[in-house]
């Protein structure tokens, strides 16, 4: 007999029990329940994230690590037991290797000129591939800039795949740097990072993975991957903006300048002469996102009490019944039909442009994402100026998906 918990992932998952956690999705949005299908853009906070924002701020909060108080202790604590949720979230070897920044965008600005700008020579080369976000293209555009070092990317296939041979075809003895998505914003591809890294690791090249999509989606084991530096956005994984994760090897941390500076990276300072701080604070200058940081360890503690595999088990049961009832809507074309795909669907409609689309699917009380995801040349490549882009987290529904294609076709008749 067949094993129903695998044929009918929803069984084995509670979506409806993982939904209460989160109050915004009772609520509604032009007198329709909403239907938030723009996760790869932003996740919703569960009530636990919300909770322990709302906690910190009403009853700790102080600057952190420079009080002998007790408000300053204690924020100190929250901040710093939030990294150590990251070490155990990603596998890091130590607290050393977890940097508190802004988000993935800082992050890879915070690599490209600590990292690469001091090591790359005129003529060295910095591969990316073709599918990447504009924050794992520009600052490397940058530093290459800098340096007189080339930017080279890696093609795609038509179908949105990235593979490993063509990777390891551009790798020459001027590659220094590999940096590359674990997943595709805009197509939602699942890169082979980790043959990727071992193929780049065998040929002295760093490597840098951007896992902006990946952490909310799959559990991220840096040791495992093997990757020199990852990168992540806490509102991606269920918790607050405007915080965010590098990890970072520690021999390659240590060796790096700071990228900027100011109070906490330093432990004296006199005009003529300045030491830094350890790890990590060398890379923490100024006051940091104290709340964001409480608010990411919470967000960590919620992704664990899930059972993960029946969350990716039922994101897979959605990305599979939207590509098929999808699919079945005449002049719609999905784009990014890779075999390994995280949980989304982009894709046109002959005949409604994307914005179009998205605003008539909003009146329906569905948020979708439409433009062009911040990856220009995967529009390019398919000549498309846009796409509508609809993500899906663990919280999202069969039922949803219905909906989606019900107003897609009200779109096409409003159209046709
Ligand atoms: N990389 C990828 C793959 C992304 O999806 C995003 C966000 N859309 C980023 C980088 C940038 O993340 P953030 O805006 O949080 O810095």
């Amino acid at each position: 007999m067949k094993n129903l918990a695998l044929t009918h992932p929803d069984l084995a998952f509670d979506v409806e029990a993982a939904r209460r956690h989160f109050p915004i999705l009772s609520r509604t949005v032009h007198g329709r329940p909403l239907v938030y299908l723009d996760n790869g853009a932003s996740t919703q906070r569960p009530q636990s994230v919300i909770d322990a924002v709302n906690d910190y701020e009403r009853r700790h909060h102080a600057n952190i690590h420079r009080g002998v108080h007790t408000l300053s202790q204690e924020a100190t604590a929250l901040y710093e037991s939030a990294r150590d949720r990251l070490v155990r979230f990603v596998n890091a070897r130590s607290r050393t290797e977890i940097i508190f920044v802004r988000g993935t965008t800082e992050a890879i600005n915070l690599v490209t000129q600590s990292y690469a700008r001091p090591a790359l020579q005129p003529g060295d080369e910095v591969l990316i591939t073709h599918l990447e976000h504009h924050a794992n293209i520009v600052p490397w555009q940058m530093v290459c800039a800098q340096t007189g070092a080339k930017l080279v990317a890696a093609p795609m296939t038509a179908q949105g795949e990235i593979q490993l041979e063509a990777v390891i075809a551009l790798m020459n003895p001027r590659t220094r740097i590999l940096a590359c998505a674990h997943v595709s914003n805009a197509l939602g591809t699942v890169l082979p990072v980790r043959r990727l890294v071992a193929a780049a690791k065998a040929r002295a090249i760093t490597t840098l993975v951007d896992g902006a999509q990946a952490v909310a989606h799959m559990a991220v084991d840096v040791r495992d991957l093997d990757c020199d530096f990852y990168t992540f956005s806490s509102h991606k994984m269920y918790g607050p903006t405007g915080v965010g994760v590098l990890y970072g090897r520690e021999q390659l941390l240590e060796r790096m300048p700071p990228w900027q500076g100011g109070g906490d990276m330093i432990l004296a300072v006199t005009f003529e002469k300045t030491t830094y701080n350890a790890l990590p604070y060398k890379f923490e200058a100024g006051t940091p996102n104290i709340s964001g940081a409480v608010g990411l360890g919470a967000a960590v503690d919620f992704l664990s009490s899930l059972d993960r595999k029946a969350a990716h088990a039922h994101e897979d049961a959605l990305l599979h019944h939207a590509t098929a009832v999808l699919g079945r809507i005449p002049g719609l074309r999905i784009i990014g039909t890779a075999p390994q795909k995280a949980s989304l669907v982009s894709f046109v409609v002959a005949g409604v442009h994307p914005h179009d689309l998205g605003t008539i699917l909003d009146e329906d009380g569905i948020a979708v994402r439409t433009g062009h995801h911040c990856a220009m040349p995967v529009m390019d490549f398919f000549k498309l100026p846009a796409t509508a882009r609809a993500s899906f987290a663990f919280y999202n529904t069969i039922d949803e998906i219905d909906k989606l294609a019900a107003g897609i076709e009200r779109a096409r008749k409003i159209f046709a």
